[in-house]
């Protein structure tokens, strides 16, 4: 029978291991240095279930949706609440609640006149064909401020990144096709919005689909999925080919297949390719990762301000100190906190923020934060710290030629495929529609 191993027991790593071994009639094994999950990891204590990653998916992505029924956890699902749907920006020293609709922006005070008179000439702003910043697509297309007040923020908040140096392209591949087809954003969104073909999504980043997650939390998931995968614990240091098989040495051991599946982040497998790479270890020093810590704060007192009954706030880029977004998790999922309890989850860092996440008084910044922009100054009953050095990869001007690279080493070296979130999309749903994808090439002889 013949061997596929999976290196990395992350999202990627097991959704990819779980289907080849679902669908082929290959032998599978997953290598992990650490533990199940990644950067995924859901904690329970305290009357609190904590997630130190990922927290949810949007109930548009199908790809997660597919492999959640296909291997049976649908009963497990959640949605969010309600309170989901009000989401706040914190700009100008307070907080703004914003709309689902991008068209209601328009009527609110949140932006200026100028900004607002800047949003309408956008479908006689010139299509750019070529690649760009998010910074320079936004204030070329929309402006200055809508870029300081909505899209920075969501770009901050989410993919952590640095607006002036993450691609357009590699990021927000739709919105840049928008731009090409209909030759303006807000064309090309009533346009397929009259088709049905998409809806206010596209532009708020999702906006107005739900959250979906896990009773017991995303890591239930992945130790449902890894249930039957042979796993075993190695850290993978280097990589040899014999013949037409690959030989991976780990501290503890070395594993021959002919199949092996790169899923760790681009760092790791930079050093694991230092001896055979063929030039591919020096392109994946060219994915930066923004640095990030994950702050949870318990309350016990339920008289908090209003605020909390909501799915949390994001800062305007001028607003942003250590802290870039706050959730109000015990509001956006049942099964977050024991009844009457409150679970405020703070993300410090980013790459706009690059030494917040390691500051010793990291609880004091976010305590602070909540005062500042919240007015929360109840005390809290617990608190707990996640600090991920290498949180999210940055997808910037240069993604696009790693990605190329990446794709010829593989044609080059038949047998090796890489995946992870380091390449094809920074979320969940990114991670297991990858491995949708290597399903099918492994099916197809790659
Ligand atoms: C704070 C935070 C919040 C997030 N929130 C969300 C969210 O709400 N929704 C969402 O969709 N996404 C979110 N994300 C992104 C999401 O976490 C990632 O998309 C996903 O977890 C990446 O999975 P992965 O398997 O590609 O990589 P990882 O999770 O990094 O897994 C890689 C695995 O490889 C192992 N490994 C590394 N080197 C070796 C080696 N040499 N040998 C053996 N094993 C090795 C590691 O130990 C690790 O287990 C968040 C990320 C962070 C950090």
């Amino acid at each position: 029978m013949k061997k596929v191993i999976v290196v990395g027991g992350g999202v990627s790593g097991i959704s990819v291991a779980y289907l080849i071994k679902k669908h082929t009639d290959y032998s599978v094994s997953l290598i992990e240095k650490d533990r199940i999950g990644g950067k995924a990891l859901s904690i329970k204590t305290n009357g609190y279930l904590i997630e130190t990653g990922p927290n949810g998916f949007l109930s548009n992505k199908k790809e997660i949706k597919r492999l959640i029924e296909e291997s049976h956890f649908k009963d497990e699902v959640i949605q969010s609440n309600d309170y989901a749907d009000r989401k706040f920006i914190f700009s100008s020293g307070k907080l703004w609640e914003i709309q689902s609709n991008p068209a209601k922006l328009l009527f609110s005070s949140f932006l200026s006149t100028k900004a607002k008179l800047k949003i309408l000439k956008e479908p006689f702003v010139k299509p750019n064909s070529n690649d760009e910043t998010v910074e320079s697509f936004v204030k070329r297309r929309l402006g200055k401020e809508f870029l300081n007040k909505v899209i920075g923020p969501m770009v901050c908040g989410v993919f952590a990144g640095n607006p002036k140096v993450m691609s357009m392209e590699s990021n927000f591949p739709r919105i840049k096709e928008i731009e090409m087809a209909y030759g303006s954003l807000i064309k090309g969104l009533i346009s397929l919005m009259i088709n049905k073909k998409t809806s206010a999504s596209v532009t708020t980043g999702g906006f107005s689909s739900k959250l979906m997650s896990f009773k017991d939390g995303i890591s239930s998931f992945l130790n449902h999925l890894s249930k039957d995968i042979k796993i075993i614990k190695d850290n993978i240091v280097d990589l040899k080919q014999e013949e037409s098989r690959y030989t991976l040495i780990g501290k503890k051991s070395s594993y021959t297949t002919d199949i092996v599946i790169f899923a760790i982040p681009s760092y790791a497998l930079k050093e694991i390719l230092k001896n055979y790479g063929r030039g591919l270890e020096k392109v994946l020093n060219k994915i930066p990762y923004a640095p990030m810590s994950v702050v949870a704060l318990g309350y016990k007192d339920k008289n908090l301000p209003d605020t909390i009954n909501s799915f949390g706030y994001l800062f305007a880029l001028k607003e942003i100190r250590d802290v870039i977004g706050v959730l109000f998790d015990s509001s956006v999922f049942n099964f977050r906190a024991e009844n009457g309890k409150t679970l405020v989850r703070l993300m410090v860092g980013g790459q706009l923020a690059k030494d917040a996440p390691f500051k010793q008084n990291i609880i004091e910044s976010a305590i602070k934060e909540l005062q500042r922009s919240a007015s929360i100054f109840k005390p809290f009953e617990f608190s707990f710290i996640k600090r991920h050095r290498k949180a999210i990869p940055v997808y910037t001007m240069e993604h696009k030629d790693v990605l190329e690279k990446i794709n010829n080493f593989e044609n080059k070296n038949r047998g090796i495929i890489i995946t992870g979130n380091a390449f094809y999309g920074v979320g969940l749903n990114d991670c297991v529609k990858a491995a949708y994808q290597i399903l099918e090439r492994i099916k197809g002889g790659q």
